[in-house]
């Protein structure tokens, strides 16, 4: 009596591991498409000529690499692979201009172990990270007064790019009214930069016009040389910064638009699982990416640089050295 409901049960505990097994292959099979190489289509730009700067002859540009986090091609854009390990670069720029010196991002700071805590826990177990030397300690040691500088000009306020500021103290903090507000609204991606409280925050405008396919601008020191423009999407005030130097060699400062130089070059967005994990609006940074690649299309001797491509910013000038 006993021995037909016995396996009635199997049966049906059969049934449903095989239902289980295959909306498990399904999802896998999902999520596996997610990754595959998927090319954006790159829009015409109306302008043909870059648009005028007249960099003064002392300004130049350098790289402060802070350490780095260890991951795969595959979570930096579609297509890349998973067999290829990445290292994701923690760069500051400095960009020295008589009227006022900039540090974009400030890359890992001395805190960094403590910080890193607060990260998401998919992205801690998806990567790993080691240190160099915070952006501060390399100023000092090189000779220069982070007093000095007219401020840290946060790309956005993740917290790999503000993770150095507590090093800085007293530097005036330049942010847009959308990072601010980003800031301020108790989201976990803007965690950290809230926990530093009250820093001397600069909050400036867009007042300029459109640039290079990009809305609005806010030409910092009216001469052309540092444009920035916002570029929202992977968080909604995230930035670009473009740089003119006196050689006339211009450069974009690009923070988490891509994070690797294919995410323009295919071009291509992050995977899903990485616009899910990071993106405010995926579609937002999609349409930046097809915008700078429009640009990267037209300009192709502009110098890009995604804060987290290791290669592009170990082609730069390292503090002390310089761009000019
Ligand atoms: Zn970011
Ligand atoms: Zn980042």
């Amino acid at each position: 009596m006993t021995a037909r409901p016995a396996s009635g049960y199997k049966w049906r505990m059969k049934k449903a591991l095989a239902v289980l097994l295959m909306v498990l292959a399904f999802g896998l099979g999902a999520l596996a498409l997610t990754f595959t190489a998927a090319k954006l289509p790159v829009p015409p730009l109306a302008e043909t000529a870059l648009p005028k700067a007249a960099p003064p002859a002392e300004m130049t540009l350098s790289a402060l690499p802070t350490g780095a986090m260890h991951s795969r091609a595959a979570f930096a854009y579609r297509g890349g692979r998973w067999g290829e390990a990445r290292d994701f670069g923690m760069t500051a720029v400095l960009v020295h201009h008589p009227r006022g010196d900039l540090l974009f991002d400030t890359g890992f700071g001395r805190d960094v172990d403590r910080q890193a805590q607060g990260s998401p826990w998919l992205v801690r177990a998806l990567s790993k990270y080691s240190k160099g030397t915070p952006a501060a300690d390399q100023l000092a040691a090189g000779g220069y007064d982070a007093r000095r500088l007219a401020g840290v000009v946060l790309t956005h306020v993740h917290w790999d790019h503000v993770s150095g500021l507590p090093d800085l103290p007293g530097v005036p903090v330049w942010i847009d009214e959308a990072e601010r507000d980003f800031t301020n609204s108790g989201a976990s991606m803007s965690a950290l930069a809230r926990s530093f409280g009250a820093l001397p925050y600069h909050v400036y405008r867009f007042e300029g016009g459109p640039y290079l396919g990009f809305p609005r601008s806010h030409d910092v020191w009216g001469d052309g040389s540092v444009v920035l423009v916002p570029a929202p999407g992977h968080t909604p005030g995230s930035i670009i910064a473009f740089i003119a130097l006196p050689s006339g060699t211009r450069y974009a400062l690009l923070g988490d638009l891509v994070w690797q130089m294919e995410g323009l070059e295919i071009p291509a967005e992050r995977p899903w699982l990485s616009r899910t994990l990071v993106d405010a609006d995926g579609g937002g940074a999609r349409e930046n990416i097809q915008r700078m690649a429009a640009i990267h299309a037209r300009f192709p001797d502009m110098r890009l640089v995604p804060s987290h491509d290791a290669h592009a910013t170990e082609k730069l000038a390292r503090f002390p050295a310089v761009e000019r």
